[in-house]
């Protein structure tokens, strides 16, 4: 066993495997890979095998499709056959609903040059003449995708890793970490057989690791105690059964290849071909988590009996879709856990507040994951960044509030909506409310509709009472979209107040923060009493985080960021913070995330309302231009509650963020609201904002900016700084404007807004997509913004976008096509 390593690569399932194959195919020597038992020995061996590349994800898809592409080249690189059937793979629906679905999937799948057809109920009949389509509506149909064998393919990356010089070691245990400063020292004990049983022998080693990944899939929770952290990765029962031969399949077969894989989602079910039967594999309702407290010794390749009074339902509806198989009987069952994260995604990236230390965890398609994980992750860890923003993959997306009953509860929501409609406006309800701000009940009395950001309610919209969300939600307008108008509309005319408590909020103090900032971020640093939008951007030059700072003193910072990333930038300002102390002086860095709330306050009466509240020895002018500027930050009393506010509107209208201490909330909340009735002050929520900051061009975090872009890409050029010197600069002016981030008006159909996913044309070419959408009440249309090729990103550009499989015209407008001059922001009173 070698004791000093450069990476070290915990557990020898498909995704450890992957990830030690592409490390050591990147060139890092000294790649080991540590294996509890045997390799496959987790949830690898009991998989169906299936690598589908249907995912909503922008992200995932690529790492789906990364995979697939792999898996096809590795028998020609190893000699070793993985048995990857490309069958295809049929994605049917049963309604117009599931129809709607697909084509907005489809904007993804085509953005990410992933293949797909449409095939209507004949044309599958004339296909596979076994499926009643009848009550079909359609399919979607992959041809590229199929299946695998889960323990071949990891064996072939195996001895790819191996043959590219990585060494794996079975039958050891990590058992403990520990930082030294430099490098991990990592405590592995050798285990031994005895009575079945996998037990300890009093073998250890400790082995030196620069890099340490782990990829322990079901141990993921024992993996979180041993590192001090918290992961959300949490398993959940999944069960498949394989039947007999049913005899017209095996009469279809004579005459035809390999039956698609079959997936039937309003029947929440898969269905794939085994000699000559079938398999059918189910997500039902109430599936439990398993291992919340850790995986017993006793279960090793272990299944959990079939629960088969679960997945009844389900196997009546398969034998409606394929009716042959009525009279085949049950041949095997397989329950085996299958590890999830609440929102499905696995987590992939830097531990949070450790050093060189990396997750692969909770990957519930995890045969379909590894080879992408594996590849994108290798191209962090190797060059400092992944060709694709992994963000949506990040460990620490999830805020170090989750608990395991949070994980186990939310996972097992998150396994019985696999199959669910997935509408772009859809609020899964597990484990709510769970963080409110103070004012929620006075939001819901109100008629908030609450959406889940990062565990905190935050109103959508607002609506009469006895109004269902749940009904409210489509692929198209849905019911809530003419709230969302008359908020906007509120905004944009009177005066409307938002909840933005969420935003992640942290204070930066102490000697070296001046030079610090200056260092971490883009922009030139405001003023004291002033506020400047900047960027952190990463060491390839592209965006990490977007921050509004305001400077409070000289030395002393107040920084606010998107509220759905807390620790995800958090984690990353305290690493830079730290590393950076030694060369400029102390610097503190404080998360003061929950110590204060936010009202957005805006409208063109939004003045008129403080007015009425701001104790000041002349109320008439302290929010004049003068006493208060666009752009400035002061501490003002209103009523009885100290306020920080900032002269800021992320909706672009003359406002304020009132940033309180979040127990005087409700106090400041009457406060506002008495104030404000003589001027139709109205509760306003997220949707309506999202509409009207795209009036503004007003990039966000997580659609416009990530680190897909560079700032200059996001086309923000007046908030980058080129006199200064700041981390990812060289590197961002290397790579140059790849493509430009523009504005459009849309003349989408009739009823639907895009939702910014979809993809964009210039003629029969495809150019871009789009990364936001929705209505814009200034100009009675639709609205996106999206990058495009920067010869297309001229003002007046016609291009196409594409939604319900149809191509409508958008052209791409000036930035800020609401006022842009900014003169309602500005005006003075
Ligand atoms: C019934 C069923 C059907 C499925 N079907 C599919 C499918 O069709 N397609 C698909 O994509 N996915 C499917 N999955 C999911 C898939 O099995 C998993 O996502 C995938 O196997 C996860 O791989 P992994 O490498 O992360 O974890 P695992 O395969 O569980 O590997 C983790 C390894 O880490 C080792 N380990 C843990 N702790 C330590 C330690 N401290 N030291 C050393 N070693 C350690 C373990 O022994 C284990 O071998 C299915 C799952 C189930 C249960």
């Amino acid at each position: 066993m070698k004791t000093h390593v450069k990476a070290l690569v915990v557990g020898g399932g498909a995704v450890g495997t992957s990830i030690a194959y592409h490390l050591a195919k990147a060139g890092w020597d000294d790649v080991v890979l540590l294996e509890r038992d045997e390799l496959t020995s987790g949830s690898t061996w009991h998989a169906a095998g299936l690598l589908p590349l249907f995912n909503m994800s922008f992200a995932t898809t690529h790492i789906h499709k990364y995979s697939v592409d792999f898996y096809k080249s590795l028998e020609e690189e190893t000699g070793l056959n993985a048995g990857f059937a490309v069958v295809g793979n049929l994605r049917m629906a049963q309604t117009d609903a599931r129809m709607d679905e697909y084509m907005l999937y489809a904007s993804t799948a085509e953005t990410c040059d992933v293949p797909f057809e449409w095939l209507t109920p004949d044309e599958i009949k004339a296909r596979w003449p076994l499926i009643r389509t009848e009550d079909l509506k359609g399919a979607l149909y992959h041809n590229t995708d199929g299946y695998i064998n889960p323990a071949d393919v990891t064996m072939a990356m195996a001895k790819g890793a191996r043959q590219h010089g990585a060494v794996i070691e079975r039958k050891w245990q990590v058992d403990a970490y520990h930082w030294n400063g430099d490098a991990w020292e990592v405590t592995c004990t050798k285990m031994v057989e005895k009575g079945g049983n996998l037990v300890p022998s009093d073998e250890q080693v400790v082995v030196t690791a620069e890099h340490v990944v782990t990829a322990t899939g079901n141990h993921a929770q024992r993996t979180a105690r041993q590192l001090g952290i918290k992961m959300p990765a949490i398993p959940v029962e999944h069960q498949f059964i394989v039947m007999e031969q049913d005899p017209a399949l095996v009469e279809f077969r004579k005459e035809h290849g390999e039956h698609p894989v079959i997936r039937d989602a309003d029947a929440q079910s898969y269905v794939r071909e085994e000699r000559g039967g079938w398999i059918l594999g189910i997500y039902e309702k109430e599936a439990p988590a398993r291992f919340e407290h850790g995986v017993p010794d006793s279960f090793r390749a272990d299944l959990f009996p079939l629960a088969l009074d679960r997945i009844e339902e389900q196997y009546m509806a398969m034998i409606h879709r394929i009716p042959s198989c009525e009279e085949s009987g049950l041949k095997d069952d397989f329950n085996g856990p299958i590890c999830y994260t609440p929102d499905g995604n696995p987590l992939v990236g830097p531990a949070p507040g450790l050093r060189n230390m990396w997750l692969a965890e909770g990957f519930s398609f995890g045969i379909t994951a590894a080879g992408g994980t594996g590849y994108y992750l290798a191209q962090m860890m190797v060059n400092g960044e992944a060709e694709i923003d992994m963000a949506s993959l990040d460990p620490k997306r999830f805020g170090s509030w989750i608990t395991t009953e949070y994980g186990a509860r939310k996972n097992e929501e998150c396994y019985d909506h696999v199959y669910v409609l997935h509408h772009p406006d859809e609020e899964r309800p597990a484990c709510r409310p769970l963080r409110t701000a103070p004012s929620y009940e006075r939001m819901k009395a109100a008629g908030a509709q609450f959406g889940c950001v990062n565990g905190w309610e935050r109103p959508n919209y607002f609506a009469p009472e006895g109004f269902s969300d749940y009904d409210a939600r489509s692929f198209k307008r849905g019911g809530w979209w003419q709230y969302a108008v008359e908020e906007a509309k509120a905004i944009r005319e009177g005066v409307g107040m938002i909840d933005a408590t969420a935003f992640t909020k942290h204070r930066v103090k102490g000697p070296g923060a001046t030079a610090f900032l200056d260092w971490f971020t883009c922009n030139k640093l405001p003023r004291v009493g002033r506020i400047n939008l900047t960027y952190a951007l990463t060491e390839a030059g592209t965006t990490r985080t977007e921050y509004t700072i305001v400077r409070e003193a000289e030395d002393e910072y107040y920084l606010v960021s998107s509220g759905a990333l807390t620790d995800y930038d958090g984690d990353f300002l305290r690493k830079a913070a730290a590393d950076k102390a030694g060369e400029f002086g102390y610097i503190e860095v404080q998360n003061v995330t929950t110590q204060y709330g936010v009202f957005a306050i805006a409208g063109p009466k939004s003045r008129d309302v403080l007015k009425k509240i701001i104790i000041d020895a002349d109320p008439e002018t302290a929010l004049s231009n003068k006493r208060f500027p666009w752009l400035s930050a002061q501490k003002i009393e209103l009523g009885m509650c100290p306020v920080d506010a900032i002269r800021v509107a992320y909706t672009g209208e003359l406002g304020w963020e009132l940033h309180h201490p979040i127990e005087m909330q409700n106090y400041l909340f009457d406060l506002i609201m008495a104030a404000g009735e003589e001027h139709g002050l109205k509760l306003v929520g997220a949707r309506a904002q999202n509409w009207l900051r795209q009036e503004k061009s007003y990039r966000a975090f997580g659609t416009e900016l990530g680190r897909d872009a560079t700032p200059l890409e996001a086309d923000l050029p007046r908030f980058v700084n080129m006199d200064k010197e700041y981390q990812g600069k060289a590197a961002m002016l290397d790579l140059g404007v790849r493509s430009k981030c523009v504005t459009f008006l849309i003349d989408g159909p009739e009823g639907a807004d895009p939702w910014g996913r979809e993809a964009l044309y210039d003629g029969d070419k495809r150019v871009g997509r789009l990364t936001s959408g929705g209505y814009s009440v200034a100009f009675e249309k639709s609205i996106g913004m999206g990058y495009v090729p920067p010869e297309l990103s001229e003002v007046g550009t016609k291009l196409k976008v594409r939604m319900f499989r149809e191509l409508w015209d958008a052209v791409v407008v000036e930035d800020s096509p609401y006022d842009p001059k900014n003169a309602s922001i500005r005006v003075d009173g």
